[in-house]
């Protein structure tokens, strides 16, 4: 996944300086605040939001970085005038364009993709072409355009580092050199944690009524709402499937998800000789943000010390595919390969969004999927033009059963 070279080896002096994408949202906060702890070690280049000007402004006051984005132009018009009142000297852009100029500036090293959804996938894509280090928290992107955007990596020299809690922890257990296969480092499987969200032990019949507060309230983490619903549905395990099956070259049948509801251990590799090896800590996003920002050293995060006395009991289970179809519907969609991914993904971020406005129940989520994954074909993904059509006839056809009732 990293290669050879660091981009930390290729500037010598002064601080990393760092680009986010999704500066507003939950891992962007987060990733401020070990920016904050660190300030002669980095330096923030560039902030970038959608509309979120009042939060993004103050950002800006805070760190004083050189451009901001936000991608909507009225918002952006909006914090250009805020930004010149507050006597700051960032300068305000706007579009997609403007983030795919931030990513590549010269003076960003690294970048953290952090915008939820398919709208991350140009922007991540842009920083993989211009060969920055990439801290990878939107997993959509790559779910996505898995081969395309590791080719892209592979051949303009990038990192590419997992923020994600599950495979910054495999990344860790893994040998350095697991890019010469799995196979022949010895590895015989992953096992992926899940904590099972909110909804683990709900009896069945009543989740037809969960309301997006009750999904949105993930017992062990506090992320963004897209998120929290994908945790509630296994679906966000489902994705995170996909995603370690790009970034570590392997195959879904080598990925067991295990469902630990205290998210202490936050994923293993299980080796031929029986090792399985395993990173633990509290869940706080700081940790896998601080170990991807500062690899190969280490650095603090602010994340206080895991108390194994205070933890006392581990726990493990085998996923209810049953109560979780989501997690199937993704197995399948990896397995069919091509563009399905991308599919799932999109009907997927229709679907979550429909619940979230309340036009359809918490159990209607995976029939939108799945209609939409036996109405589309899937193609080849040689292509992000593949790609971009396989999403945008996903996301209309599942519009169009969301709002015919179909579901
Ligand atoms: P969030 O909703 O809190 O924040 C999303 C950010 O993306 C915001 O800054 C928002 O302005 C920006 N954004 C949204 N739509 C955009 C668009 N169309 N164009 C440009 N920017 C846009 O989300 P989050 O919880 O921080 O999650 C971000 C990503 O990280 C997701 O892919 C999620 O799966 C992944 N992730 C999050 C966590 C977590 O703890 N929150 C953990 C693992 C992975
Ligand atoms: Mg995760």
């Amino acid at each position: 996944m990293s290669t050879q070279s660091s981009s930390l080896d290729r500037v010598p002096d002064g601080p990393v300086g760092i680009t986010i994408l999704g500066a507003t949202g939950s891992i962007g906060v987060s990733t401020l605040d070990v920016i904050s702890r660190h300030p002669d070690k980095y330096r923030v280049i560039a902030l970038t939001a959608n509309q979120q000007v009042e939060r993004l402004v103050s950002q800006c006051r805070d760190f004083e970085p050189q451009y901001a984005v936000l991608v909507d132009p009225d918002a952006a018009d909006k914090a250009s005038v805020q930004i010149k009142s507050a006597g700051l000297d960032t300068q305000v852009l706007s579009g997609i364009e403007g983030l795919e100029k931030v990513v590549a500036l010269e003076e960003t090293q690294q970048v953290m993709a952090a915008i939820v959804g398919a709208a991350g996938l140009r922007p991540t894509l842009a920083a993989a072409k211009a060969g920055k280090r990439i801290l990878l928290a939107n997993k959509e992107a790559l779910v996505m355009s898995g081969k395309i955007f590791m080719d892209e990596i592979q051949s303009n020299n990038a990192e590419l580092l997992p923020i994600d809690s599950e495979h910054n922890a495999i990344f860790q257990s893994m040998p350095s050199d697991y890019s010469k296969g799995l196979k022949t480092v010895g590895v015989k499987r992953i096992l992926l944690t899940a904590s099972g969200g909110p909804f683990r032990e709900a009896d069945v019949s009543t989740l037809g009524r969960v309301t997006p507060e009750q999904a949105c309230n993930h017992p062990n983490w506090k992320m963004g709402k897209k998120i929290s619903v994908d945790s509630a549905t296994m679906m966000n395990k489902g994705l995170e499937v996909i995603e370690a099956c790009w970034l570590f070259g392997t195959s879904p049948d080598k990925i067991q998800v295990v469902i630990h509801p205290e998210s202490v251990i936050h994923s293993m590799v299980a080796y031929d000789d029986g090792s399985v090896l395993a990173q633990l800590g509290n869940p706080d996003m700081r940790t896998p943000i601080a170990h991807a920002m500062a690899w190969p050293e280490r650095m603090s995060s602010g994340v206080a010390d895991l108390d194994l006395f205070e933890t006392s009991q581990l726990n493990f289970e085998r996923p209810d595919m049953e109560r979780f179809p989501c997690l199937q519907l993704a197995y399948n969609a990896m397995n069919q390969g091509g563009t399905a991914p991308a599919i799932l993904n999109a009907a997927n971020e229709v679907a979550v969004q429909a619940f979230l406005d309340n036009k359809i129940s918490f159990i209607k989520i995976p029939n939108v999927i799945k209609i939409t994954l036996d109405e589309i074909e899937s193609a080849e993904a040689l292509s992000l033009a593949a790609i971009l059509a396989a999403d945008a006839s996903a996301r209309e056809f599942a519009q169009s059963i969301v709002a015919g009732g179909m579901q």
